[in-house]
């Protein structure tokens, strides 16, 4: 099942406060009336002159950084990337209730190709390879259309072949995670202190490049952010299982005058805030600001209590063991003890990166440690297949189970990440 999105504009969104996103039909994945979204040009004319027009100083001055969260620097991350024999656009958006980036594949596919191309040419790979969930059917015709269409522009403007193809990604947690896209695409799992380049692959999100084509082809300075807006949206006249998706949301701008242009009630004192997604997201306030790496807001009620006491299992992928523990105690818990996913390694800078992610090592021994240091309720942020494994054993041995992602989840009107579900596997090339 795909989640429902509607896009807005929010240029006009900004300029019109007025007319907010019920210009949009509620519940449809549709363009609203008021959006600014470009009508997009034939690819011949979206595909870079001259490949050598010193794209890496163009990308470097508009100041683009990684879109995806990183936040790693786009021009450095190319000039790294030189002699990579692949370009991969990590197309995956797998934290749940966000859905920005499935959307610009819809409406800017020809956008995101060009900015792919330009990636290649800059490393000078042969291959682009965009990493997709086929569950996205819409935002796939759409690629699959540019692809082609750039395909045979490049033929027909004597520029050579290009081999650009699609991959199904399972849709699963963390499929975007850069080692896992590595894995699943190019079949080589590289160690958690390693990039991409060491199995000859660059890894960009597909913002960052519709991004590098503005740079590049628009000359264009990073000035805004797409983001996704979820959860408690009462209000804005969506149901609360749809995503709002806007557009170049200005860069500055600040969480409360995003929530105020959709006429969303403000957060009560009870509800929760985050930038990002679930998952990964941060905890934040009303007067922090649109980033280049946001994700989204996304709008919380409270936990549900839990008598405690509960123990936390750390996921290199999911929540920080920071957000954890404010999570236990808002749900007015005691902590039994805190145990790590087997497969997350603790780097040199003290960072958690996971040794496989989202292949499950076995939850057994961390989630029998807690029930011994006294838990009767565990925590957890783990990714979908190792959820699926507590899910397996906890509640055998009588501990209630809480997932880091459920406060959003619920309010998202979404299904919980800790029910148990089989993944389908990853089809090849399209
Ligand atoms: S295997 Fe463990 S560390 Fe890796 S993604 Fe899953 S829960 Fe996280």
């Amino acid at each position: 099942m795909v989640r429902k999105h509607c896009i807005v504009g929010a240029e006009s969104l900004f300029a019109q406060q007025s007319q907010h996103a019920n210009s949009a039909v509620p519940g449809e994945s549709a363009v609203a009336p008021d959006s600014h979204v470009a009508p997009v040009a034939p690819a011949a004319r979206l595909l870079p002159d001259d490949p050598q027009a010193d794209a890496l100083s163009l990308i470097r001055e508009a100041g683009l950084v990684g879109m995806g969260g990183a936040g790693f620097l786009t021009w450095k991350k190319l000039e790294y990337g030189k002699g990579a024999s692949v370009v991969i656009a990590n197309a995956a958006e797998c934290e749940p209730l966000l859905a920005h980036n499935i959307a610009r594949l819809e409406t800017d596919a020809e956008r995101i190709v060009s900015g792919l191309i330009i990636a290649m040419r800059i490393v000078g790979a042969s291959k682009g390879i965009v990493a997709i969930k086929a569950k996205n059917v819409a935002a796939v015709a759409s690629l699959q259309t540019a692809v082609q269409s750039a395909t045979h522009s490049a033929l027909e403007a004597a520029q050579g072949s290009l081999d650009l193809s699609v991959f199904f990604l399972q849709d699963r947690y963390p499929a975007g995670d850069e080692r896992a896209i590595v894995r699943d695409v190019l079949g080589t799992l590289i160690a958690p202190t390693s990039i991409p380049g060491e199995a000859g692959a660059v890894v960009i999100n597909v913002e960052t490049l519709l991004r590098v084509h503005e740079a590049v082809v628009d000359r264009k300075p990073v000035t805004t952010k797409d983001i996704t807006v979820a959860g408690l949206i009462d209000g804005s006249g969506y149901e609360r299982d749809t995503s709002i998706v806007l557009y170049d949301v200005p860069i500055g701008i600040s969480l409360r005058e995003v929530l105020a242009a959709l006429n969303i009630a403000e957060p009560g004192p009870d509800a929760q805030l985050l930038t990002g997604g679930p998952y990964m997201g941060n905890a934040a306030q009303l007067d922090d600001t649109i980033t280049a790496t946001c994700g989204g807001i996304m709008i919380a009620g409270p936990e549900i209590p839990d008598p405690g006491p509960v123990g936390i299992i750390v996921c290199a992928c999911g929540a920080s063991e920071e957000r954890l523990k404010s999570i236990v105690a808002a749900e007015g818990a005691s902590l039994a003890g805190i145990e790590l996913c087997k497969n997350a390694v603790r780097l040199p800078n003290g960072r958690l990166k996971c040794a496989n992610p989202g292949i499950c090592p076995g939850q057994a021994q961390a989630v029998l440690a807690l029930k011994k240091q006294g838990a009767t309720g565990l925590l957890i942020g783990h990714c979908t297949d190792c959820s699926n494994t507590v899910m397996q054993i906890a509640p055998k041995l009588g501990l209630r189970v809480h997932h880091a992602t459920d406060a959003y989840l619920r309010a998202g009107d979404e299904r919980l990440v800790r029910s148990f579900r089989k993944t389908q596997p990853a089809t090849a090339h399209g």
